[in-house]
């Protein structure tokens, strides 16, 4: 990761991962963070999980949001430097707020579940940003909404690391391969739309608790498919080509 100048206004600077520094930092977080709870950190992560991480994170969250007077895409908002003052000490509390709207989780829980994980990456990625002293350029911006797993802001570096992270916190490569073995050599993927590829997409939407949009983006962008549709990817705020 290095820091270089950010074109969004937000910040002075903010952090640029390279593809594989994402993956390591999921696969880095979220095993470690199941190893210590269970002893192993070869699991798939539950609701539970997602959710206890993202409090060890420092952030508050509240999974029970009134997001009404936002748009019905946006599901989720995270909130970093936030201004607010904890009301028994009165001093400053500035823990990231993450709000989940509320009814999303009995309603469509692949959806609830993606956005927990997009709202997750939005910490992971964005804490060097927010805790370099003098980075922030307007107080206003302090407060990022965003539609979570559903982001179509892929221009956004903030949407595009988390749009990437999301999927790879839920389907980390290293627990693909466990279950799945090794991704092929490009000239053997099978194509997403080709029968052996519809069976394994269904798979992993369904051991990994995921939409089929959601495994079919993450099998082609690591390479276990061969991708037909670019327009998927961008849905799910996962450019093909630039991610960083
Ligand atoms: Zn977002």
């Amino acid at each position: 990761m290095n820091l270089v100048p950010d074109d969004t206004g937000t910040f002075v600077k903010r952090p640029r991962y390279r593809r594989e520094e994402l993956e390591a930092k999921c696969e880095n977080v979220m095993g470690s963070f199941l190893h210590k709870c269970y002893g192993n950190g070869d699991r798939i992560a539950t609701e539970d999980d997602l959710t206890t991480l993202l409090e060890s994170l420092g952030a508050l969250l509240d999974t029970d949001a009134d997001l009404s007077s936002l748009d019905s895409a946006e599901n989720g908002w995270t909130q970093g430097l936030t201004d607010w003052v904890d009301w028994i000490t009165g001093r400053p509390d500035p823990r990231p707020r993450v709000y989940i709207r509320r009814g999303l989780r009995e309603q469509r829980f692949y959806r609830y579940l993606m956005t927990l994980a997009h709202e997750t990456s939005h910490v992971l990625c964005e804490m060097p940003a927010w805790n370099l002293a003098g980075n922030l350029i307007g107080k206003e911006s302090r407060s990022l909404r965003c539609r979570g797993a559903q982001s179509f802001d892929w221009k956004d570096w903030r949407e595009r690391q988390a749009g990437y992270c999301g999927l790879a916190l839920l389907m980390r490569i290293r627990m693909l391969e466990l279950r799945l073995g090794p991704r092929p050599e490009k000239s053997q993927r099978p194509s997403s739309d080709a029968l052996q590829g519809q069976r394994l997409i269904h798979r992993v939407s369904e051991e990994f608790v995921v939409s089929f949009a959601a495994a079919r983006c993450r099998l082609e962008s690591i390479g276990y498919l061969t991708s037909t549709s670019q327009q998927l990817n961008l849905r799910l705020g996962v450019p093909a080509i630039a991610m960083h």
